[in-house]
């Protein structure tokens, strides 16, 4: 194993050469540029995303203060305007007069990338009807940062961000995803984190996984995955997890197969508390209509792992 060394000596001249090739590029005026900044690492800002930054006219952002901050540890400072969801539609009005003029302008939110659950897509559609060029600059976003370590095998997702706070809206929402396939993406508060755990319990199979993606990127970061019916017991075993940022992945509604499978496991668990593995997998066959040869293996296998656990 290598253990990490200052990369400072090494990078940091490579750095330089490819901001200068970044700063050849072209950057059109009259343009709105959708960047995307950390949702915790400051480290974690493309360099393309920095020279765009130096060189607007002006950054729209949600909150000034927040990105002041990011700005000044770069070094950077700029005309900043603030555009929040209070504000959007009034602020769109503006940008468009002065993208018209022919100024640059980036357009930024708190954290990760503007307009996934946060203020920027009623600016960018405004600015896009007014015929104006938008560029996005790629980057962070907490959802899909936590679907990469999440070992979720579903190559599809579907974002879903906040849930409704009110609990009857939330139980109505959730029922409608029941035979969602998949994968689903939750962005959740800390101080909401228990309720909306304990109402996807009551919602969807207790078999199925869920991951936790606590504080990504930051000193704390925790990702777990258990099932549902672990989950609540994994909230309450610390106190620091009902606090910090979450994201809460779903596995989707378990197919056809999936859930003749769940069913044999079932079956084959009680007869093999009374049989043999061969009569287990037979009568197993039996019950479901199922070849008996897989079951039987599937049967060796659960044998298996039971006399461990005992041993
Ligand atoms: N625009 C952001 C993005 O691209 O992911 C999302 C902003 S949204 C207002 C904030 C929510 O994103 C948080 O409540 C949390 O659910 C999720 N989030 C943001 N940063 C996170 C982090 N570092 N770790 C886990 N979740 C995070």
């Amino acid at each position: 194993m290598t253990e990490p060394t200052d990369s400072t000596s090494t990078i940091l001249p490579m750095m330089h050469d490819v901001l200068q090739d970044i700063a050849q590029q072209t950057y059109p005026s009259a343009t709105l540029y959708v960047v995307a900044t950390p949702i915790g690492n400051t480290g974690d800002i493309s360099l393309r995303a920095l020279h765009t930054l130096s060189i607007v006219d002006a950054i729209a952002c949600e909150d000034t203060r927040n990105t002041g901050h990011l700005l000044s540890r770069y070094g950077l400072s700029k005309n900043l305007i603030a555009a929040h969801q209070h504000n959007e539609r009034e602020v769109a009005e503006k940008l468009i007069t002065r993208l018209q003029a022919g100024e640059r302008i980036a357009l930024v939110s708190d954290a990760g990338t503007p307009a996934v659950s946060d203020p920027g897509a009623r600016i960018v559609d405004a600015v896009r009807n007014a015929g104006l060029r938008v560029i996005p600059l790629p980057g962070a976003s907490a959802a899909v940062t936590a679907l990469s370590a999440s070992g979720l095998l579903n190559d599809q997702f579907y974002f879903i961000g906040f849930l409704p706070a009110k609990a009857k809206q939330r139980e109505t929402f959730l029922f409608s995803l029941k035979s969602v396939a998949a994968t689903m993406v939750f962005y959740e508060a800390p101080h909401r984190i228990a309720e909306a755990v304990d109402a996807l319990a009551a919602a969807f199979e207790p078999t199925r996984h869920i991951v936790f993606a606590r504080e990504l990127t930051k000193l704390f970061e925790e990702i777990h995955r258990c099932t549902l019916a672990e989950a609540r017991a994994w909230i309450d075993a610390d106190a620091h997890r009902q606090k910090g940022e979450f994201v809460v992945l779903l596995e989707g509604a378990p197919t056809a197969g999936d859930q003749d499978q769940i069913e044999a496991e079932r079956i084959l668990t009680i007869l093999l508390q009374e049989c043999s593995v061969k009569q287990a997998a037979t009568l197993a066959a039996h019950i479901t209509g199922q070849k008996k040869n897989s079951l039987y293996d599937r049967a060796l296998q659960m044998k298996a792992g039971s006399d461990r656990e005992q041993d």
